[in-house]
């Protein structure tokens, strides 16, 4: 059940957990806390929705988890690019 888990989840340490399925996750490259599921940990990445809820952008603490997150961004825009590729092919 649920939502499939992404690259994403791999980057954050789940601290609770609530009935929803809502969690509350700490980053692991720049020790941000905040509440939500996969949709929000892609946003707090990549930074592309509106519906981010107020949610800020990943602060990196320093080069070498900047060079992570850069990592990820490409892996999840490429995901998205795919689902896309996926999802206007079943379309027509
Ligand atoms: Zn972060």
């Amino acid at each position: 059940m649920g939502m499939p888990r992404g690259p994403e989840w791999g980057h954050f340490k789940v601290l609770k957990q609530n009935k929803t399925g809502t969690s509350k996750v700490v980053c692991l490259h720049g020790d941000h806390e905040f509440w939500g599921g996969a949709s929000r940990m892609g946003y707090y990445f990549l930074g592309n929705n509106k519906e981010t809820g107020g949610l800020q952008l990943c602060k990196p603490k320093n080069e070498d988890e900047k060079q992570k997150v850069a990592k990820l961004v490409k892996q999840l825009r490429q995901l998205e690019a795919e689902a896309l590729a996926l999802s206007s092919r079943c379309n027509t």
